[in-house]
């Protein structure tokens, strides 16, 4: 029976396995199995070499697993090497293990549903962590004109802009577009504490009511229950949005078609998530 899984600690708030698992029913794949692997740093190396033999053909990794999956992995992408974090193993049964990074074609994907947006935007990310490192990334090799990142501690921010050839700013600049790459609005479920309010969620990124409406076009990668705040202040704002939900559908998506070599079923996959969303509410 093929199996699949995510790699994570904690990992029990995650939607991937109502996302995969939906969609190989959708697909008839029976025998299919798609499993949270909850595993903490420690024991994460000699989890993942024994995956194979225990069945496993493929692996998505979530927080705070991401660069560890790279570094022991046998193969790596170039995107993943470049971006410095995998979020996607596959075990061959030579032993061999592939690391690759969906997330930064999976934002480059979700992005496509704005419409209107300009082919080659100005981009300000906000944050230094893993996701920010794959945003800047993707947005720099899919033309955006020009790739700004700000984060809380400064020097996490310039570190990134120099490895990856973009520029750090020390507020965050008006842009076409804004992603939103840091934890800020995540649920107290998830380990990390809500902020009680849109304002003081807004501060911590730097911005106000008012500034969000410098930006057309906002992604948040944080998926919760209901909008963030910093969603909600784009919508009134008039500005187009993708919720964090549609990245994790789209990162997902190939991830499973290179596990599985199928046309992943993405509105099964978008319902599951957001069933699962409403369940959780
Ligand atoms: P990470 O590596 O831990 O980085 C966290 C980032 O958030 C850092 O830049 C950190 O700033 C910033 N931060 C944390 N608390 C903050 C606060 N109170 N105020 C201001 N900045 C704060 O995490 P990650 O892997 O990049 O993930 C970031 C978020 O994206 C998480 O919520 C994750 O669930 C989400 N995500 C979603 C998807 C998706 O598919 N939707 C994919 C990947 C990640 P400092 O450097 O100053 O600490």
């Amino acid at each position: 029976m093929p199996r699949l899984g995510v790699l994570g600690w904690p990992v029990a708030h995650s939607r991937s396995p109502a996302i995969h698992n939906a969609a190989l029913a959708a697909l008839q794949m029976d025998g299919w199995r798609y499993q949270r692997l909850p595993v903490p740093p420690a024991l994460f190396a000699e989890t993942v070499r024994a995956l194979g033999a225990a069945g496993f053909l493929g692996a998505n990794v979530t927080i705070p697993h991401k660069q560890a999956a790279l570094a022991l992995a046998t193969d790596c992408s170039a995107a993943a090497r470049e971006i410095g974090a995998a979020n996607t193993l596959t075990f061959a049964p030579d032993g061999t293990i592939a690391a690759e990074n969906t997330d930064a074609p999976g934002l480059i994907s979700a992005l496509g549903s704005m419409i209107d947006m300009p082919a080659h935007p100005r981009a300000l990310v906000l944050g230094a962590g893993g996701s920010a490192r794959a945003a800047v990334w993707a947005l720099r090799e899919a033309g955006a004109s020009d790739v700004a990142v700000w984060n809380r501690t400064p020097e996490r921010a310039e570190t990134l802009a120099r490895e990856l050839g973009v520029r750090s700013v020390r507020t965050p600049e008006a842009a076409d577009l804004l992603v939103n790459c840091t934890s800020v609005g995540l649920e107290a479920a998830s380990g990390v504490e809500r902020s009680a309010t849109q304002h003081e969620a807004l501060n911590q990124l730097g911005l106000t009511f008012d500034q969000v409406g410098k930006y057309s076009y906002v992604v948040d990668l944080v998926y919760r229950s209901g909008s963030t705040q910093l969603l909600a202040a784009a919508t009134s704002h008039g500005a187009g949005t993708v919720d964090g939900l549609e990245v994790l559908v789209a990162q997902g998506a190939l991830s499973f078609q290179l596990w599985t070599g199928r046309q992943p079923p993405l509105d099964v996959m978008r319902r599951a998530a957001r069933a699962e969303s409403t369940a959780t509410a």
